[in-house]
């Protein structure tokens, strides 16, 4: 067996300007740790010998078709702009239209300098790499519209970061890598041809069906505000959203320092480098606005009468506060019970979450147990949920049937941080047992799964991860 990928790369027929031309950096002695066989058979690739799948997804060999190039843009970093980023680490070896007819590029994240590698090395150690692939796969089985992990190799050296780490590749899988901070660098240079040429190849690829660029933007503001609101709905914190790891494709993109929830907790932050909580969980709504805002404004750059689209572009962005609520109410309602939430429930969710926070209880088991009678043991006092019960009560009797719609809604396995900690602890070590098990688990989230009681169960006082780390 050969491995076989049938390329069909856009983004290389873009101008110059756009990229450059990146073979990646080969390895001393890649080896194969994941190779996802159902995302690949989705994406037309055939699978070849563990061998020579190692030796391309560790950027040794260049398969045919391939027209490797790192992509270019900038952004704002914690809100400051950062006028040129770029793939520092990464390498596009092209794309792929499914067999569901859907496009998607296969990036390689961890594969060498760049042209825009700064002082980075352009590598990336195990730890992060099997961080994104659990989680991004996680969720993509939850529901969460997210790039994806196609495979995962060790290169066999050295990345230095603490101390020497073992290096790592991952494969990553996009429906783009078209980021908000790839219009910022063409609309700041004020290069208005290239700025209109990204624009009609975001529609075109996207959004076919959006009327120029004020059409793209509703549709990225549409697409984010799903998006945010689902991220919420599973407790995730991506940890660090700024504007080139906003995805105009509405997909989660970036798994650098993310966590989810154990306790509910409005103002969790866990990224070490994020020191005002500007990335806290319930902050990440105003975020998305912001970030919609910044495509706004470099949208709007490649109008002649750009003062006049000021207020068009402002009626689009202001339109997505009330969109985020819509979708959190939907998902939210669903979480509860309701199949129809209305809002005149959103006092009644928005009680829950108060009494949640005073209580210590753990977010994705409490609305699990829901569905099973069993919440008020997550409330370090039952009576706190026995007075929002009755109210709820209440609320089910024009329901047909609650129980399913929670089940739907309500997760029993999320990608917890202490076994992702865990995870890569055992792998560093050569035991990639629990990786595997951590992926096969949560493939399946909504399904009651005895045997994995364990991975269900918050972390343990000593097990708690206070921080995560950017993983650069
Ligand atoms: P991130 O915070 O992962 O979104 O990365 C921000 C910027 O830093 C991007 O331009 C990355 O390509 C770049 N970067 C991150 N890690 C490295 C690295 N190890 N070597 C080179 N560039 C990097
Ligand atoms: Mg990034």
């Amino acid at each position: 067996m050969t491995l076989s990928i049938p390329f069909d790369n856009s983004y290389a027929r873009l101008p110059p300007a756009f990229f450059s031309t990146q073979p990646p950096s080969p390895v001393t002695a890649p080896r194969l740790i994941a190779f996802n066989a159902d995302l690949a058979r989705l994406m037309g690739i055939e699978p070849g010998e563990v061998g020579e799948m190692a030796q391309v997804f560790a950027g040794n060999r260049l398969p045919e078709g391939a027209t490797p190039i790192s992509q270019l843009y900038s952004g704002h970093q914690f809100g400051q702009y950062n006028p040129q980023l770029g793939d520092g680490r990464a390498v596009l070896l092209g794309e792929t239209v499914g067999i569901d007819g859907v496009r998607r590029d296969i990036q390689l994240k961890g594969s060498g300098r760049t042209a825009y590698s700064r002082g980075g090395d352009g590598r990336a150690w195990l730890g992060p790499v099997l961080r994104e692939y659990v989680v991004s796969e996680a969720m993509h089985a939850l529901g969460v519209p997210t790039t994806r992990a196609l495979a995962a190799v060790e290169t066999g050296e050295p990345v230095y970061r603490e101390g020497a780490m073992p290096g790592a590749v991952l494969t990553r899988v996009a429906a783009s890598h078209l980021r908000v901070g790839t219009f910022q660098i063409f609309a700041a240079r004020g290069d208005t041809n290239n700025l209109k040429r990204l624009t009609d190849y975001a529609i075109a690829r996207h959004y076919p069906d959006a009327d120029g660029p004020m059409g793209l933007l509703a549709a990225v503001r549409d697409a984010q505000a799903r998006l945010i609101a689902r991220w919420m709905c599973v407790g995730f914190i991506h940890g660090v959203m700024n504007t080139d790891n906003s995805s105009i494709s509405g997909e989660t993109i970036d798994y650098g320092p993310c966590a989810f929830l154990d306790i509910y907790d409005p103002a969790a932050v866990f990224s070490s480098i994020d020191r005002t909580g500007r990335y806290a969980y319930s902050n990440q709504p105003d975020i998305a606005v912001w970030n919609l805002a910044q495509l706004a404004t470099a949208l709007i750059q490649q109008y002649d009468d750009r003062e006049a689209m000021v207020e068009e572009a402002t009626g689009i962005v202001h339109a997505m506060p009330d969109l985020i609520r819509q979708h959190w109410l939907a998902g939210f309602g669903a979480k509860i019970g309701l199949s129809d939430a209305r809002t005149e429930d959103v006092a009644l969710i928005g009680d829950l979450l108060m009494r949640m926070t005073g209580n210590q209880a753990d977010f994705t088991n409490t609305f699990r147990a829901l569905g099973n009678g069993s919440a008020r043991d997550q409330f370090t006092d039952p009576a706190a949920f026995d007075a929002w019960e009755a109210n709820w009560q209440d609320r089910l009797t024009t329901e047909s049937d609650p129980q399913a719609v929670m089940r739907a809604a309500n997760p029993a396995f999320i990608p917890r941080n202490h076994r992702i900690e865990q995870m890569i602890a055992a792998a560093v070590e050569g035991d990639y047992a629990p990786f595997k098990r951590l992926n096969a688990v949560l493939s399946r989230p909504y399904e009651e799964q005895p045997d994995a009681a364990d991975l269900a169960r918050p972390p343990m006082p000593d097990e708690v991860v206070a921080a995560t780390f950017c993983g650069t």
